[in-house]
């Protein structure tokens, strides 16, 4: 027998295979909405201006690209901790913040869950349900048992706030609970801060450990506004993780740039706990790439950049607002009935729709639109030449 004869065909992914199939589809008017990426209003991923500038002056700089550091790029830890934390955290001061640099918000999410299974090897994980659906496989892999907090009511379309306060209440302490700190995904639909504050109590008084996953910080209310959730939690004292993906927010999705956040008690548990996480990382690929960090980091630490960075995230974010409410609009032109309004309260690239697993088959079929069975569509995708055809063919389907 050959060595990989017993080797079995790994299921495939959903997602991609709707894109696959959406690149095998000849109409012409076709719409893929079942992508997680954004789009400018021609249909395109952008290369923001303040990242084609710090490339420019990274390519005329001619570095050498010796190995990085373990933890990565320093300027660019201390940035991602500005854009959790603010620009004077006491917590920073006191030395209890540490971060790596991490291949995405993916990588973050997996050196954090590495080094957890060693320090709470017995503990579980919870997740939203539903969530981005990496974050069980992933946890799932790194040996720990998932289960799922009730998290969306599709009756509301809100969070199911009482389901899930009691769930956290009854898990022991120390479970490892995944949270999206803004602009959920998939659903859209984030607590409000009212809410975020029982949810934080629930963490206090129960002893459990928020994974925070931030993978659109800017995309919500703005960049300051959806860390509101970070520095609620920190500002209660609580130890934390947190995983940062800038691939959406700067536009640099295969370039892997992400971090890895942790909150510890004091400077010197910092140091060792910076110790272990080092060793997961060296023993899982040595050492982060230089150029996606490179640039980010120029972008966070150059204030010129910085400033237009942050405007053409604006830029970004308005967009997508704006495909929302005209998303809501067009609908109700097109004599649709069925209230629509919860799709402006969503925030972030995506929103469940409502719409049903056979509405979603249908608007493929009959219409070229491609969604994700549950309903999910993301807003992003939405563009002033689309528009109105994916209105009227959600019309149609409903
Ligand atoms: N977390 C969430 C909630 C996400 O939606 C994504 C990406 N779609 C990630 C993490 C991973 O981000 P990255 O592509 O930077 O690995």
């Amino acid at each position: 027998d050959s060595l990989f004869a017993s080797v079995e065909l790994a299921p495939r992914d959903p997602i991609l295979g709707l894109n696959e199939q959406y690149g095998a589809d000849k109409r012409g008017n076709k719409v893929n909405l079942g992508v997680g990426v954004y789009y400018d209003d021609q249909g395109r991923i952008p290369l923001l201006e303040a990242v084609r500038r710090a490339e420019i002056k990274r390519v005329e700089a001619a570095a050498a690209r010796g190995y990085l550091p373990i933890d990565g790029i320093a300027g660019y830890n201390k940035g991602a901790q500005t854009l959790l934390l603010g620009q004077d955290s006491p917590l920073v001061a006191e030395g209890r913040v540490l971060t790596a640099q991490a291949l995405g918000g993916t990588g973050a999410l997996k050196i954090g869950a590495d080094f957890l299974k060693q320090l709470l090897p017995d503990s579980k994980v919870a997740i939203s349900d539903p969530s981005w659906e990496n974050h069980r496989a992933l946890f799932e892999r790194a040996g720990f048992e998932v289960v799922a907090y009730p998290y969306y009511d599709a009756a509301t379309h809100g969070v199911n706030i009482e389901g899930m306060l009691a769930f956290l209440r009854q898990l022991p302490a120390r479970t490892i609970v995944v949270l999206h700190a803004c602009c959920h995904n998939p659903t859209g639909v984030d607590p409000s801060f009212e809410q975020w504050k029982q949810i934080a109590q629930v963490f206090q008084e129960k002893q459990l450990v928020p994974f925070m996953d931030i993978a659109y910080q800017g995309f919500g209310a703005g960049l300051e506004e959806d860390a509101a959730v970070v520095r609620l939690f920190a500002g209660l004292g609580l130890d934390m993780l947190i995983s940062s993906s800038f691939s959406k927010s700067f536009s640099l999705y295969g370039e892997r740039v992400g971090a890895l956040t942790m909150i510890s008690g004091d400077r010197d548990e910092s140091t060792r706990v910076l110790s272990q996480l080092k060793r997961v990382i060296r023993t899982n690929y040595s050492n982060p790439p230089t150029h996606g960090g490179t640039v980010v980091s120029m972008v966070l630490n150059t204030p010129e950049l910085y400033q237009l960075w942050t405007q053409e995230l604006a830029t970004m974010r308005d967009r997508i607002r704006a495909m929302r409410d005209q998303l809501v609009d067009k609908l109700k032109a097109h004599g649709v009935k069925q209230d629509f309004e919860f799709v402006r309260k969503q925030r972030g690239m995506f929103s469940y729709s409502g719409l049903s697993a056979a509405q979603v088959d249908r608007l493929r079929e009959e219409h070229g639109v491609y969604a994700i069975a549950s309903g999910r569509i993301c807003v992003a995708a939405l563009n002033s030449g689309n528009i109105d055809y994916v209105a009227e063919a959600i019309a149609k389907v409903l």
